[in-house]
C-alpha cells in the first residue's frame, strides 16, 4: 500500500516516538531525508548551537522534504537558557591533558588546548581555589588551583574532547544568570515565525520560570506548547507544578542532570519524572547519552540498548538522540537502532498494569474516565484501533497518557496538532480536512479508520472523542462496527 492512499507506513506502527537532534553530521537534506524514513517523529533543533540563519535552511529543508515525502514530522526548537559555556574552538576538537594546568579566562580569545575561554564576566568572582569545573555534560573534570582575579587556574583531573561552545557546569555555584534571557526571547520569536511545533525551555527551576515565555507566546498569539527541561534539583522536587504549568510536557534531560545531581540519582529521577508526566497526561522525552558510544562506532553497546528500552518501560513517550545525529558518525544508523529497540521493548510492555494505574483516578475526571474505559474495552473486545477525532490533540493525549497497546488513530484537521501529536506513545496523527458533523461523526471515524489503514470492514473500533458543546472535557467512547 502506497502512502498517497494513507496506507501504514514502517514509521507509523512504533508506539514509542523519536527525536533526533540536526547538526553538521545530519543538516544535508539527503540525511535529513533518511532519517525521516529511518523513523525520526521529531526534530530538535538546539539554538546553543548555530545561528538563526543556518537554523532557517534546516526547518525549511525538513518542511519541503516532508512534504514531498508525504511524513510529517514535528520540530521542536530548544532554547539556550542560562547555562554557561566556552567559546569558540576554531581548530575544532581539542584534547583536554589529564594532569595538565588549564586557564580559564573571560576574555574572548580562541579556545585552545590549555585556555578555555568561558564568556561570563563573574566568572573570576564565582570560582574559589578547589571548586570542581566540568565541561562537555561532565566528561572532562576540573580542580581549580588559582585565581587571580582575571582570570583562574585547573588541574585537569578528568580529560576528554572540548568543542567550540560545550556547556561548563558549577554545582553548587549560583550563575546569577537570567532563567530567560533577551536572546531566549528572541528564540520565541523565531520559533513563532517559522511555526516550530514545540519549544524547550532549559535549566527550569521552578514553574514561574515557564512565564517569560508563556507571556511571549501569549503577546504573539501563539499556543505553541512548551516543554520544560528537567535539569536541576530544583526542579525535581518542584516537578508536580512545572509539569501542571508546561503546556507540551517535559523533558529529563539527563545531561546536565547527570551533573547537578550525584549520577546514581539520575535513574531514580528519571522513573519519578516520567510518573509525573504520566500524572497529568503530559508527553515526556527521556534525553541525552541514549546511543552515546553510537557517536564514533556503528553498533550501541548492550548497556545503551537496555537504557533506551528501560526508558520505555518507566513509560516514556519519547527516546531522544542528541550527538548521535549531530555530530555523530552513524546519524541514521543511530535512528534505525532506536527503532528497533523500541518495537522489541514494545512487545513486552506493562499495558495492563498502565491502563489501571498509570493515570491516578480522580473520581471527577470525566475525560480520564471515558478514555481509561476505552483503553480497557479495547483489550477485552480485543478493538482494532482508538479512533480519536481531535482539534487540539487533548483527547488524543488523554488517551496516549494509559498508554495502550492498541493504535490510536487520531483524526485532526490542522497539520499542527498532527505534528505536536508527533511526539505523544501510541498516537498516529493524520490529517482529513473535511468537517466532521456531530450527526454523522461516528460514521465518518469509521470511515477514517478504514480509509488510513487502521482498522477494516467488520472490525471493532473505539471511538473517543470531546463534544464541546458539553464542557465535558473528553466524553464519549463508543464501540462501533466498521460498516
Ligand atoms: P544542551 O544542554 O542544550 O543539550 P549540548 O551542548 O549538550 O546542549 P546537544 O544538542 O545535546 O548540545 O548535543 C549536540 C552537540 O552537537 C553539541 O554539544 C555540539 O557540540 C554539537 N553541535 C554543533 N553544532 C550544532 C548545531 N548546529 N546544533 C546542534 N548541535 C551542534
Ligand atoms: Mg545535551
Ligand atoms: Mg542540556
Amino acid at each position: 500500500m502506497g502512502r498517497h492512499d494513507g496506507g501504514v507506513n514502517h514509521s507509523e506502527t512504533r508506539r514509542t516516538k523519536i527525536v533526533a537532534t540536526v547538526g553538521p553530521a545530519s543538516w544535508d537534506p539527503a540525511v535529513l531525508e533518511q532519517m525521516i524514513i529511518a523513523g525520526v517523529d521529531v526534530f530538535r533543533l538546539n539554538f546553543s548551537h548555530g545561528d538563526a540563519e543556518s537554523h532557517l535552511r534546516v526547518i525549511k529543508d525538513i518542511r519541503a522534504i516532508s512534504e514531498r515525502i508525504e511524513m510529517e514530522v514535528g520540530i521542536l526548537g530548544d532554547l539556550p537558557g542560562p547555562k554557561l559555556r566556552v567559546g569558540d574552538y576554531p581548530q575544532g576538537v581539542v584534547d583536554i591533558v589529564h594532569g595538565a594546568t588549564v586557564t580559564i579566562t573571560p576574555e574572548d580569545v580562541d579556545g585552545t588546548p590549555t585556555l578555555i575561554p568561558v564568556d561570563w564576566p563573574e566568572l573570576c568572582d564565582a570560582l574559589k581555589v578547589d571548586d570542581t569545573v566540568y565541561l562537555a555534560d561532565g566528561s572532562i573534570r576540573l580542580r581549580v588551583t588559582a585565581n587571580d582575579g582575571s582570570k583562574v587556574e585547573a588541574e585537569v583531573e578528568v580529560g576528554g574532547p572540548l568543542s567550540s561552545h560545550k556547556g561548563m557546569n558549577l554545582p553548587g555555584v549560583e550563575s546569577g544568570l537570567d532563567s530567560v534571557s533577551e536572546d531566549d526571547l528572541r528564540w520565541v520569536e523565531f520559533v513563532v515565525a517559522n511555526h516550530l511545533d514545540y519549544i524547550a525551555v532549559s535549566f527550569v527551576r521552578k514553574a514561574d520560570d515557564l512565564d517569560p515565555v508563556l507571556e511571549k507566546l501569549k503577546e504573539l498569539g501563539s499556543e505553541i506548547p512548551i516543554i520544560a527541561k528537567i535539569e536541576k534539583p530544583q526542579a525535581a522536587d518542584a516537578v508536580e507544578e512545572i509539569v501542571d504549568r508546561a503546556t507540551g510536557g517535559i523533558m529529563v534531560a539527563r545531561g546536565d542532570l547527570g551533573i547537578e545531581v550525584p549520577l546514581s540519582k539520575v535513574p531514580v529521577l528519571q522513573k519519578s519524572l516520567i510518573r509525573a508526566a504520566g500524572e497529568y497526561s503530559k508527553p515526556v522525552i527521556t534525553a541525552t547519552q541514549m546511543l552515546a558510544s553510537m557517536v564514533t562506532a556503528k553498533r550501541p553497546t548492550r548497556a545503551e540498548v537496555t537504557d533506551v528500552a528501560t526508558a520505555i518501560y518507566d513509560g516514556t513517550d519519547a527516546i531522544m538522540l542528541s550527538e548521535e545525529t549531530a555530530v555523530g558518525e552513524y546519524p541514521v544508523e543511530a535512528v534505525k537502532v532506536m527503532d528497533q529497540i523500541a518495537r522489541g521493548t514494545e512487545t513486552d510492555l506493562p499495558y495492563w498494569d498502565w491502563v489501571l494505574n498509570r493515570v491516578p483516578q480522580d473520581e471527577m475526571d470525566v475525560s480520564d474516565s471515558v478514555t481509561q474505559s476505552a483503553v480497557i474495552a479495547a483489550y477485552r473486545l480485543n478493538l482494532q484501533a482508538i479512533v480519536v477525532p481531535t482539534a487540539s490533540g487533548r483527547t488524543a493525549k488523554v488517551v496516549a497518557a494509559h498508554r495502550p497497546q492498541v493504535p490510536v488513530l487520531a483524526v485532526t484537521h490542522s497539520v499542527r496538532t498532527q505534528r505536536q501529536l508527533k511526539l505523544v506513545f501510541g498516537v498516529r496523527p493524520v490529517v482529513n480536512d473535511q468537517t466532521k458533523e456531530i450527526r454523522n461523526l461516528l460514521y465518518e471515524c469509521a470511515d477514517d479508520a478504514v480509509r488510513f489503514g487502521a482498522a477494516a470492514s467488520g472490525d471493532l473500533i473505539a471511538i473517543v472523542a470531546g463534544l464541546s458543546d458539553m464542557k465535558l472535557g473528553t466524553n464519549l467512547f463508543e464501540v462501533h462496527r466498521v460498516p
